[in-house]
């Protein structure tokens, strides 16, 4: 069977989120006017100081050429920003597990220095030879 009719059974490991990326003073701007100076959430005026932009879809479960987007970024007021936080908690959660980010029983099995179990390992060539002569099973070549 070629390779090409082996499904496909992984997604490449995309680049994933790093830091967070804080709203330029013109993003900002811009989504203070689309919103007319309300929370996207609850509606309530915008005042300074009680203000947080927020990722509509949590920036962890896109990837990092996406995560960052205006159109993914709302002003939310604060108590509105807390409780989205902590209803994506768990998305959030999820998705650093099945990436192996922080959190993940990947990411913590590297921590302790990989696998505490070991193969017995392959068995060397007396002569040296990286490989073994293929058998054939009685049929003639
Ligand atoms: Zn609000």
């Amino acid at each position: 069977m070629p390779d090409d009719m082996i499904p496909k059974l992984r997604t490449p490991d995309l680049p994933k989120p790093g830091p967070r990326r804080p709203l330029s003073r013109h993003e900002y701007a811009e989504l203070f006017l689309a919103q007319m100076g309300k929370c996207f959430h609850c509606g309530a005026r915008l005042a300074k100081g009680n203000v947080i932009d927020e990722h509509l879809v949590p920036r962890e479960s896109l990837t990092a050429d996406k995560c960052d987007d205006l159109e993914n970024r709302k002003l939310f007021c604060k108590p509105c920003a807390k409780a989205k936080t902590v209803g994506d908690a768990a998305i959030v959660a999820k998705t650093r597990r099945l990436t192996g980010g922080r959190g993940s029983q990947y990411a913590k099995r590297q921590a302790r220095g990989g696998s505490s179990i070991k193969g017995r390992g392959f068995q060397k060539r007396p002569d040296g030879a990286t490989s073994w002569p293929k058998r054939s099973f009685g049929r003639k070549a």
